[in-house]
């Protein structure tokens, strides 16, 4: 499966904490990498990379100003776009349908996303029709898509890596690891 997602509307000062979390919840939990659209911040891009080359996997992050253009090549490469928007169908009522892609694209919003989304979205996917954030709904559809497996996903070439444990903190750094 191929899954990038699109975070609509970044405001450099607003969005600041907000998409810089839309970007790591969606590398931890099995997407292929984010596209960012709205006001240009090489900061936020700058630093998710950091967190790529320290924590490893090949996640990817880019910005795009046309996000029109990103919806519509991703849909002539064969992408499916999932929109997730409080006002669509049930996250439980479609998903299903939605395991079945292959490659997807996934949108998230910030303050009031354009009427146009909702018509190039092929599904406009609710993560329960009440209004939250749009790290919330990502990361319930990830899981929900991933049936939970994304959680044992392995990231290769990491610096860092924690190792599990009930109490306290444990860290393995470089050469420790396979
Ligand atoms: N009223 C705004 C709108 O016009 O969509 C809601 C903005 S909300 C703060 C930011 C983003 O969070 C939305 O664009 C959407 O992607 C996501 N979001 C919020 N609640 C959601 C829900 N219940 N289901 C799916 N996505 C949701």
């Amino acid at each position: 499966v191929k899954l990038v997602v699109l975070r609509l509307g970044h405001r450099k000062e607003r969005d600041k904490r907000a998409t810089t979390h839309v970007c790591l919840a969606a590398r931890a939990l099995g997407a292929n990498g984010v596209v960012l659209s709205g006001e240009n911040d090489p900061k936020i891009v700058d630093g998710v990379r950091k967190v790529v080359q320290n924590w490893g996997g090949d996640f990817r992050v880019e910005y795009r100003m046309d996000w029109k253009k990103v919806l519509k090549r991703a849909k002539a490469d064969g992408f499916r776009i999932v929109h997730l928007t409080m006002y669509g169908e049930r996250l439980q009522d479609v998903v299903g349908k939605i395991r079945r892609k292959r490659k997807l694209m996934v949108v998230v919003g910030s303050e009031k996303v354009p009427g146009i989304v909702y018509s190039l979205a092929d599904y406009n996917v609710a993560v329960s029709n009440q209004p939250h954030s749009e790290i919330a709904a990502l990361a319930v559809f990830l899981h929900d898509f991933f049936e939970g497996k994304e959680l044992g996903k392995r990231f290769r070439n990491a610096k860092i890596a924690v190792f599990p444990q009930e109490r306290g903190k444990k860290v393995m750094r470089n050469k420790t690891m396979g």
